[in-house]
C-alpha cells in the first residue's frame, strides 16, 4: 500500500493512518527549511489572493523582480569574471537545464550570424551525471535503464570521465583534449562537487576549479547545474563558491522556494545575454511557458530569500553537517558499509551486498525497511543517502542513524 500523507511539518510527514515519518531526503531534496515553513506558507496564501498568475511576456510583477534581483545579488561572483547578472525563470530543474543548453547553443548560433566564428553544438558532460528527465536533460545524463527506451530521441554528447579520487588528472586531461578537438564544444555542464542521482559521488573543489579554468582557456561555456547543490546543500549557498568559480550559466530550482512550490531559474552572464539581445527577431531567446515566473511561486521564493537573510540558516546547516559527520564516522565502522562520503548536509554510504544493481529489489526492500522504522529514505541501488531538511533535530538524526545501523545488521 502506498502511504497517504495527510500533512507535514518541519522534518515530519504525518500519514493519514496516524504514523509519522522523518523525511530524510527533504521530499526529493527540495524542502530545505522543512515542510510548511510558516513564512513561506503565509507568502503563498497572501500572493494567491493578490495576483495568482500573469503572462510573463511584455508584463512583469514585483515578486519576480525581487527574486531576480535577489538571485543576482547571491550568485557566485569573483573579480575579473563576468557576473551572473541575468535571470530567466522556469518551473523545474529539468527545464532550467534545458534553458541553459538553449542559451549556450543560442549564443554560438547568434555569434555565427554576426560572423564571429562557426556555430557550435557539441555538449560535454561528466560521466554518471543526472540533469533531469526532459529530452535535452536526458541526453546529457548518464545513459542507462532510466532512458534507454528514448535513446532515439537523445542527442550525442562528449563524456568526460568522472574525477575518481586519485585519478583526477584523467578527468582534466580528458576535458582538455575534448575542448581542443577540431569541433570546439559549445559548453560543458557539471553538477558541482557532488553528482546526485548518479550515485552521490563527490569530488573536490580544486577539480571543479580546474575544470572551469580549462573551459575558460578554450572559450567553452561552463554551465553549473546547481539544482541539487544550491540553497546550502553542500555547506555554502552555492557549491561553486567553494571552488571560487563563476560559471557562464547556472541552473537553480528545488530549494529556491524552500521547496514549497515549483519554480526554477537559469542565470546567465552578460555575454550570453548580449548574444540574444538584438533588434533582429531571429536572434531573440525563444523559450516560453504558461507558468513562467508564476507570481505565487515567486512570492514563495521571496520568502525563502528573506529566511536566508534573517534566520540563522547557515548556522543550522553547519550544525547539521557536523552532526552527520560525527555519526557517519561511527556508521563507517559497521562491517556492512563501505565508501562513506559527505558534502555539507548530503551524506551517502554503500551497503556491501552482492545484490547491488539498480534493477535488483534491494532499494525497494530498504525503502520498506526504513518506512517501518519511521523514516523516508530512497536508496539508489545499494547507496543509502541522506539529504534532510536543515531544521532536523539531533534526536531525529539519532533516529535516522539507528535505522541505518539496523539496515546494516539486516541487509549487510
Ligand atoms: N539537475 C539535477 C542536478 C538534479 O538533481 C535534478 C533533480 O533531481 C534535476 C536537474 C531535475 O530537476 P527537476 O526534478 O526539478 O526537473
Amino acid at each position: 500500500m502506498i502511504p497517504e500523507v495527510a500533512r507535514a511539518e518541519g522534518a515530519l510527514l504525518h500519514l493519514a493512518d496516524g504514523r509519522i515519518l522523518i523525511d530524510g531526503i527533504s521530499s526529493w531534496w527540495v524542502t530545505t527549511h522543512g515542510h510548511c515553513h510558516p513564512r513561506i506558507a503565509a507568502a503563498i496564501a497572501e500572493q494567491a489572493g493578490r495576483l495568482d498568475q500573469l503572462i510573463f511576456s511584455g508584463y512583469t510583477h514585483a515578486p519576480a523582480e525581487t527574486v531576480a534581483r535577489g538571485l543576482i545579488d547571491l550568485a557566485p561572483r569573483a573579480e575579473n569574471r563576468d557576473p551572473l547578472a541575468h535571470v530567466f525563470f522556469s518551473d523545474s530543474g529539468s527545464t532550467a537545464v534545458e534553458v541553459a543548453l538553449k542559451m549556450a547553443l543560442g549564443t554560438w548560433h547568434n555569434r555565427a550570424l554576426d560572423g564571429l566564428g562557426p556555430p557550435r553544438s557539441r555538449v560535454l558532460v561528466l560521466e554518471h551525471s543526472y540533469h533531469g528527465d526532459t529530452i535535452g536533460a536526458m541526453s546529457i545524463g548518464e545513459r542507462g535503464v532510466y532512458n534507454r527506451a528514448w535513446a532515439p530521441l537523445l542527442f550525442d554528447v562528449g563524456t568526460i570521465p568522472f574525477p575518481v579520487a586519485g585519478k583526477e588528472q584523467a578527468t582534466l586531461d580528458g576535458l582538455e583534449a575534448a575542448c581542443a578537438a577540431p569541433e570546439t564544444p559549445a559548453c560543458f555542464i557539471v553538477e558541482p562537487l557532488i553528482l546526485g542521482a548518479g550515485g552521490m559521488l563527490v569530488y573536490p573543489p580544486a577539480v571543479l576549479r580546474d575544470m572551469a579554468a580549462i573551459c575558460a582557456r578554450h572559450d567553452v561555456l561552463f554551465i553549473a547545474d546547481e539544482v541539487m547543490t544550491g540553497w546550502g546543500r553542500t555547506g555554502t549557498l552555492f557549491a561553486c563558491e567553494q571552488a571560487g568559480i563563476v560559471p557562464d550559466i547556472m541552473a537553480v530550482a528545488k530549494g529556491i522556494t524552500g521547496g514549497a512550490i515549483p519554480l526554477a531559474a537559469t542565470l546567465a552572464n552578460g555575454r550570453i545575454f548580449d548574444a540574444h539581445k538584438s533588434q533582429h527577431r531571429s536572434r531573440l531567446f525563444y523559450h516560453s511557458s504558461s507558468y513562467t515566473a508564476n507570481p505565487i511561486a515567486c512570492a514563495a521564493a521571496v520568502a525563502n530569500l528573506a529566511i536566508w537573510r534573517e534566520e540563522d540558516v547557515r548556522g543550522r546547516i553547519a550544525t547539521l553537517a557536523e552532526g552527520i559527520a560525527q555519526r557517519m564516522s561511527e556508521l563507517a565502522r559497521h562491517p556492512a558499509f563501505a565508501h562513506p562520503r559527505q558534502c555539507g548536509t548530503i551524506a551517502a554510504i554503500d551497503l556491501i551486498t552482492p545484490d547491488a544493481g539498480y534493477l535488483s529489489d534491494l532499494a525497494p526492500r530498504l525503502r520498506a525497511f526504513f518506512q517501518e522504522r519511521g523514516l523516508l529514505l530512497r536508496p539508489l541501488g545499494n547507496t543509502i543517502y541522506l539529504m534532510p531538511p536543515y531544521c532536523l533535530t539531533a534526536e531525529q538524526l539519532d533516529g535516522i542513524f539507528a535505522a541505518l545501523i539496523a539496515a546494516g545488521d539486516r541487509f549487510g
